[in-house]
């Protein structure tokens, strides 16, 4: 069986997540969502709301997805999962630096288990999270950029109403 892993913040999860997450699921026989806990970026969202969120969101996907909260270096993390794969996606070239000097030291660290990157359905690549925050934040429409349940609990949590 093979086993993917699809790392993250999910704070909170988009549409942009939710694309790769149905690619991915197509290439594995079980997708494992790990969502870290990251203190350092200082979610909006607690680390049980998030695993809440994606589990919400994640119930209509063409393979087995377990949704679990991970504090752990990544790769200790693929292998007690049993991941032969660790997903993630790419937005344009923002994203390639972090993610090629990741998916290196990952190598380094275990050659046996292999980093791909998805991309997301063009329409969807500029969204990001932090971005998501920053504009509900100014009171700034993002119906477009995650579910419904995601934009009420985004306007909750910044304390605004959704209109
Ligand atoms: P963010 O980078 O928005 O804070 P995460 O840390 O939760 O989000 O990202 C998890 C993974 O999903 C990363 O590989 C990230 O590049 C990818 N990702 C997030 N949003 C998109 C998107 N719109 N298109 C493609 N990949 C994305």
């Amino acid at each position: 069986m093979r086993i993917g892993l699809y790392p993250g913040t999910f704070d909170p999860i988009t549409l942009g997540h939710m694309d790769i997450i149905r690619r991915g699921a197509k290439l594995v026989d079980k997708l494992v969502i790990g969502v870290t806990t990251n203190p350092s970026k200082s979610p909006l969202f607690t680390l049980d709301e998030r695993l809440a969120a994606v589990r919400r969101e994640c119930t209509d996907m063409p393979t087995e997805i377990e949704v679990v909260a991970f504090d752990t270096l990544l790769i200790d993390f693929a292998r007690s999962v049993g991941a032969s794969l660790i997903l993630r996606g790419l937005r344009a070239v923002a994203d390639f630096e972090y993610e090629y000097q990741m998916a290196g030291m990952n190598q380094y660290l275990d050659n046996g288990i292999e980093t791909v990157f998805l991309m997301a359905d063009v329409a969807l690549q500029p969204i990001a999270s932090r971005l998501v925050k920053e504009i509900a934040s100014l009171g700034g429409d993002i119906s477009k950029f995650v579910t419904p349940p995601v934009h009420k609990d985004v306007l909750a949590k910044i304390g605004r109403s959704k209109r």
